[in-house]
């Protein structure tokens, strides 16, 4: 099984051969935290995750290490700061915008079937580790002091500008000269510059001040990966200049001849064929599409999301649409139907919690440079034999989708919600959008709505409740007086001891429940609902 990837460095598809097997390591440029992530941000950690997943096949799950860092300072983010919290201690307001951004991106992105990397470090935690760069870099001859700045000196390096294949001569050119009558070199970067006192800041030999953007990575990349490591990844407008800067920085300082073996970037996304801008209506953000009724007055489950993201490859731009949305919708709901018609559910990686593995032809495409498209194209197939009642093609199914993150088979109710209703057969319309509301947000693991939403429902009188798998159950209020949380415990315990094969205390639990008067039903796809005996 070999890997290939494409690299921007050498720009050609290579094996991938790993410095260490027993420790694969790759890093890719996370977010700057200062507003809600927007559907092209979702695309470099969607690839990157199954890149992730992909290498953890391949060389064993505690034998890669994949780091994201969070670029918690920054001007925008000074600005924004400013801007909502204008009242508080600048450090105050810049804390409250980065602590909200980045736990929204990681409610964003975990709901779109991301697994967390193994570190995710944040730029201000590491503000010692970038002063030491930036002091071997000046004591080295590669970086100066000039007007309140330390910047990198391009033109102390033999072959800046390798990654991008621009040329000094070139960028030199053009440039605005006047402008930055400091720099040696128009293409000198800013390695750290002094703040003023309503600025973030801290001390340094070079006084009190604040790191440059490029500095960051190169610090964290080293820190937790080494002066050399495997894979780099980011988007392609991230090659010039910040993953040529990164390289400078960390080669001249280390004295290495490449920081990263290979360097992968992902295209673009366009919305309805055009770039994605404020200004003109058609930016969209991942919270929204997850979370409101925006995009083509839906909501998106996450995973539909990924299968539209994963169905081009990443070199690729993508225009993403709400036809291709509604077209990954009606497809993987089908998928999911099949799954649970073939009641495959107990099959779901998630009670084992051992890695899923791929079916053998989607593996090969992944292989090759990350062909997704190619690998949906397998799903289908095998989703064609599934439905032909082939019950071997049907776990091979589920696991492939698990191990693309595409779905989750201990939820598969959830994929396919009025299977698994149960409750009073009248519900009023306004409850059961409520119920419909509910279980999407459990399905896009948004805790936040599924809170706000159970309460709504309590508003109405109505109780509900959702099983591991996704089901719903729902009573309404009245005023019979038995243990509710109880119920909803043992048969929780129950749907464990029935994926356990422990039939004797599965019939425990019934016997238990019926004395307190409270009958169950299991249906197909591995869920149970229940209610007061009449
Ligand atoms: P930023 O916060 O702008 O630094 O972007 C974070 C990540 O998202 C970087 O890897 C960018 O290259 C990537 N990115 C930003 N916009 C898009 C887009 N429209 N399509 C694909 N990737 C993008
Ligand atoms: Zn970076």
């Amino acid at each position: 099984m070999t890997l290939r990837l494409y690299n921007t460095l050498t720009r050609q598809k290579e094996e991938f051969k790993p410095l260490d097997p027993a420790n694969v390591r790759m890093y890719v440029c996370g977010p700057t935290v200062y507003d809600f992530a927007h559907i092209g941000n979702a695309r470099p950690v969607i690839v990157f995750d199954v890149l992730y997943r992909l290498l953890r096949h391949l060389y064993g799950e505690n034998h890669v290490t994949y780091v994201r860092n969070i670029t918690d300072v920054d001007d925008k983010i000074n600005a924004r700061a400013l801007r909502d919290f204008p009242n508080l201690p600048l450090n105050d307001a810049i804390a409250k915008v980065t602590e909200k951004t980045a736990n929204q991106f990681q409610a964003d992105v975990k709901a779109l079937g991301c697994l967390e990397p193994t570190v995710q470090p944040r730029a201000t935690d590491n503000i010692d580790g970038m002063k030491e760069m930036i002091s071997t870099l000046i004591k080295n001859g590669h970086a100066y002091e000039a007007a309140g700045e330390v910047l990198f000196n391009v033109a102390a390096m033999r072959d800046y500008g390798k990654l991008s294949g621009r040329k000094l001569e070139d960028q030199q050119a053009g440039a605005r000269v006047a402008v930055e009558a400091h720099k040696k070199n128009p293409g000198d970067f800013v390695l750290w510059k002094l703040s003023s006192a309503d600025e973030p800041g801290w001390d340094s030999p070079w006084g009190r001040g604040r790191p440059g953007w490029h500095i960051e990575c190169s610090a964290m990349s080293s820190r937790y990966l080494g002066e050399v490591f495997d894979i780099h990844g980011g988007g392609l407008d991230l090659i010039f200049p910040h993953h040529e800067n990164e390289i400078a920085q960390s080669r001249c300082c280390f004295g290495t001849d490449v920081m990263a073996k290979v360097w992968m970037h992902n295209g673009f996304l366009q919305v309805e064929g055009k770039k994605m801008s404020k200004s003109d209506g058609n930016f969209v953000t991942i919270n929204e599409l997850l979370g409101t009724e925006s995009f083509g007055g839906q909501r998106w489950s996450g995973y539909v999301l990924r299968m539209a993201m994963l169905a081009t490859h990443y070199t690729q731009p993508i225009d993403w649409t709400i036809r291709s949305l509604e077209q990954f919708a009606s497809e993987l709901t089908s998928i999911g139907k099949t799954l649970s018609v073939a009641s495959v559910g107990s099959h779901s990686t998630f009670y084992s919690g051992i890695l899923p593995t791929p079916n053998t032809k989607v593996l090969e495409m992944l292989l090759d440079d990350l062909n997704t498209p190619g690998a949906i194209a397998e799903v289908r197939n095998l989703h064609n034999s599934a439905r032909d009642g082939n019950v071997a093609a049907s776990v091979d199914l589920l696991h492939t989708c698990e191990f693309l993150g595409l779905l989750r088979g201990d939820r598969l109710g959830a994929l396919y919600p009025f299977h698994v209703r149960t409750g009073p057969k009248m519900a009023s319309t306004a409850v059961n959008r409520l119920l419909d509301r509910l279980q999407v947000s459990f399905l896009n693991s948004d805790q936040v709505e599924v809170e706000s939403v159970t309460k709504q429902l309590l508003d109405h009188g109505t109780i509900a409740t959702i099983l591991p798998t996704g089901s719903v159950t729902y009573e309404v209020h009245d005023e019979k007086g038995f243990d509710r949380s109880k119920v909803v415990r043992l048969i929780e315990d129950r749907l464990v001891a029935r994926h356990a094969k422990n039939w004797k205390e599965s019939d425990r639990i019934r016997d238990e429940l019926d004395a307190m008067g409270i009958a169950i039903k299991d249906h197909k796809d591995g869920t149970t609902s229940w209610e007061v005996k009449r």
